[in-house]
């Protein structure tokens, strides 16, 4: 099988279950036990906060570790909107873009309907860019929040986040980025990047399923989403997930260390996909933007088919891959991403996305480059028929 669905999980690295290992089985301790096994997790965790930190360029109290990016996107924007209504109730307006992750939209979304929040939602233009334009035409004195994701999980458009992110502080307001997809592939310095919040998943990296990190900077306020023993400073308590803290510790230091070389190279690679992908497709169309893309993502819309249909091709020659976002799976609307890029609802349902990992070899795409000719000739064939 060649698995080109990277953007939607990855298998867990060797290196990163042996650095979580003594923490599922002999040193199982709860880091809030005052023994010797709670002190041994207590430190693993310490260890696996600045380790996170030194990759984000921040210090470790600043670094919360949360279930995953689902959560982490939730306590950033429910969080910080929140308090700042808390402290003032005249702010209550969040501005999001139209291209986020549902666990963006959705936070805002319970801040409308439960709040009493505005959300002014930014559109993109045809290739999936935010411009600071449209930004700046969004903020208002009543913006609490602004959350504009850093790269796209379905065409791979990389926003220009720092300019964005100067652009909201200038006027007081914090900046949230969802960092999910761009984690292990662009530079992660939450000071360069200038945000105050900033969400990471481990799954996405080579870390298991289910822990993800919040970056908040210093002392920006933040309302805690879930309840309890008071953990993570308070910001997310539960006991914490030891192995998959230091697992994501792990993978983000492993990634880190090797991303400009491992981008300039996948992008490469993806380069040269697109290029046997349009050549070898007639009408194919590549969505997202032409450059400022992820190096692990190309997604085209082969008109004349289904996306669902070339997946199930694709698969039956050994190419995994996806139709759509991994988490819109099962709905059958348009994706509201390529919606917001202006691509018509009949070719959005063409839309295909490869995504690739970090150790994506030039003959896989070769192989998958022919694959997916064949694979859309076929179904434009069956399609007549
Ligand atoms: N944000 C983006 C951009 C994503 O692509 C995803 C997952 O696909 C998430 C957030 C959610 O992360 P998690 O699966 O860790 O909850």
């Amino acid at each position: 099988m060649i698995f080109l669905d990277a953007a939607a999980t990855t298998p867990v690295r060797r290196e990163v279950l042996d650095a979580m290992w003594p923490y599922l089985t002999g040193e199982f301790g709860n880091p809030s036990s005052h023994h010797s096994l709670g002190e041994a997790a207590a430190d693993a965790l310490a260890r696996a906060r600045a380790a996170v930190a030194g990759v984000l360029g921040c210090r470790p109290g600043e670094v919360t570790f949360t279930s995953g990016g689902t959560e982490a996107d939730n306590l950033a924007v429910k969080g910080i909107a929140l308090a700042r209504q808390a402290a003032d109730p005249t702010l209550n307006r969040v501005v999001i873009s139209s291209v986020e992750h549902p666990a963006v939209e959705e936070s805002a979304r319970y801040l409308e309907r439960f709040h009493g929040f505005a959300v002014d939602v930014i559109g993109v233009d045809a290739t999936g860019l935010v411009t600071p334009e449209a930004l700046a035409a969004a903020l208002r004195p009543e913006t609490a929040l602004v959350s504009v994701m850093y790269a796209n999980n379905e065409v791979g458009t990389v926003q220009p986040i720092a300019r964005l992110a100067s652009l909201a502080r200038s006027r007081g307001i914090p900046f949230h980025t969802d960092a999910v997809q761009a984690a292990g592939w662009l530079p992660l310095d939450v000071k360069a990047l200038g945000v105050d919040a900033l969400s990471i998943s481990g799954h996405k990296l080579g870390a298991p399923k289910g822990c993800g990190v919040l970056y908040i900077r210093g002392r920006t306020r933040i309302e805690p989403l879930v309840h309890g023993g008071g953990q993570e400073r308070g910001r997310r308590s539960g006991t914490e997930n030891v192995a998959g803290a230091v697992g994501l510790a792990s993978a983000l230091t492993l990634a880190s260390g090797r991303q400009m070389q491992v981008a300039e190279h996948v992008a490469a690679l993806r380069d040269a996909f697109i290029d046997a992908v349009l050549a070898g497709v007639p009408g194919a169309v590549l969505t997202g933007h032409p450059s400022e893309r992820l190096p692990s993502v190309a997604s085209f819309c082969f008109p004349g088919t289904s996306g669902e249909s070339v997946l199930l091709e694709l698969e039956r020659q050994g190419i995994v891959c996806s139709s759509g976002s991994a988490c819109a799976a099962g709905s059958d609307a348009p994706s509201p991403v390529l919606t917001a890029l202006g691509i018509a609802a009949e070719v959005a349902q063409t839309a295909v996305r490869f995504s690739f990992d970090s150790g994506v070899s030039s003959q896989d795409l070769d192989t998958a480059a022919l694959a997916v000719r064949d694979a859309v000739a076929s179904v434009r064939t069956l399609g007549r028929a």
